[in-house]
């Protein structure tokens, strides 16, 4: 039997490219080298992996994200084939929402119920900014893929926001507001220094408690009875139709109750987002024939040994330097 933090979830990112260049998930300059192509796991790759090894060994919740996952020529095909296995409980996708006003019907019908949009400017101008695409109006064509995925039935529909101070901070509270008349839900992310040592360093980061304080002295604040399954603290205001959520890897640990591990699109598989030893590379030993049992094993090894690796990270409680940015980890 699995400890309480049954460890399940495999977070997919299934392209390191992305549409937008946001200043807090890649760096500032042009050094930024993406994964070759023929380094990229394959759709047929990434399935056998998903179907051959993942699933036997015990995970049911798959999360496809990024880069930008709707860039990835075959996500619809992909969606459709996860969904159709008997084995998957959940299966959710964290976009820009760039793309979505287009895709979100046909998503919807592959199966796809749940969806992240990051949003983290109700500003067109300040979004722009931050998606390191100024002037190029980009902010009305994610708002009106949230619409689409609203109408067509996604549920839950959540908006992530990474909160940087100086730049975007306050619009915490009209954000906030957004969950007052719509079942949406926001979750407001500590902004983390991976990938963007400048931004971080002149602009630091905010307690999700402090945010917390100023929407508690706006509205009020209670705990949520709706709690989710990941590292969120989920909170609403009173009455509000929507929740509010906070993930606080910088201020607060929740390695004790991390479910979850990471696919890369080149085929690494990362048993934590803030550690990167232990990593174990499956593209190769895939190509090389290995047998799939022996894949398995490994990754049964790892999941075995994930507690431990979130003790250590637990104990040292620091943030390293990583050698991937946010856009390859995939969030
Ligand atoms: N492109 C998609 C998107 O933006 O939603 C998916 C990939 S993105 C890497 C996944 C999540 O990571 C997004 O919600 C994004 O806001 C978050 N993220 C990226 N860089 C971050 C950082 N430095 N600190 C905290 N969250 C970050
Ligand atoms: Fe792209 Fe998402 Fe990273 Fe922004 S947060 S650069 S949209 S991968």
């Amino acid at each position: 039997m699995r400890s309480m933090n049954q460890i399940d979830y495999l977070r997919i990112s299934l392209i390191d490219r992305c549409n937008f260049r946001c200043r807090y998930c890649m760096p500032e300059k042009a050094d930024l080298e993406y994964i070759l192509r023929q380094q990229l796991l394959t759709f047929e790759e990434l399935l056998t992996l998903i179907q051959e090894v993942f699933i036997p060994v015990g995970f049911t919740k798959f999360r496809l994200t990024g880069g930008e996952p709707l860039l990835y020529p075959d996500v619809v095909k992909l969606v459709q084939v996860i969904a159709s296995f008997p084995q998957t409980q959940d299966l959710a996708m964290t976009t820009n929402g760039f793309l979505l006003a287009g895709m979100a019907q046909d998503l919807y019908d592959a199966g796809l119920r749940r969806i992240n949009i990051s949003l983290d400017s109700l500003n067109p101008e300040i979004f722009d900014q931050i998606i390191g695409n100024p002037g190029r109006a980009r902010w009305q064509q994610v708002w009106d893929g949230i619409q689409t995925a609203h109408r067509v039935g996604f549920s839950p529909l959540k908006l992530n926001v990474v909160v940087i101070p100086g730049v975007n901070d306050n619009e915490v509270l009209d954000l906030a507001a957004l969950t007052i008349e719509r079942q949406w839900h926001i979750r407001f992310i500590e902004f983390m220094p991976i990938g963007n040592a400048q931004l971080f360093g002149d602009q630091g980061w905010i307690p999700s408690a402090e945010l917390r304080q100023r929407i508690r002295d706006r509205w009020g604040l209670m705990e949520s009875q709706v709690c989710g399954n990941g590292p969120a603290d989920v909170f609403q205001i009173p009455r509000a139709k929507g929740t509010l959520g906070f993930i606080s890897q910088m201020s607060e640990c929740f390695c004790d109750r991390c479910n979850r591990m990471r696919l890369s699109a080149d085929g690494w598989l990362r048993p934590c987002l803030l550690n990167e030893s232990n990593q174990i590379d499956l593209k190769t030993p895939l190509r090389t024939g290995v047998n799939l049992a022996k894949l398995r094993e490994q990754v049964s090894q790892l999941l075995a040994l994930k507690p431990e690796i979130n003790f250590k990270q637990r104990e040292s409680g620091t943030i390293g330097a990583y050698s991937r940015t946010m856009s390859q980890i995939g969030g």
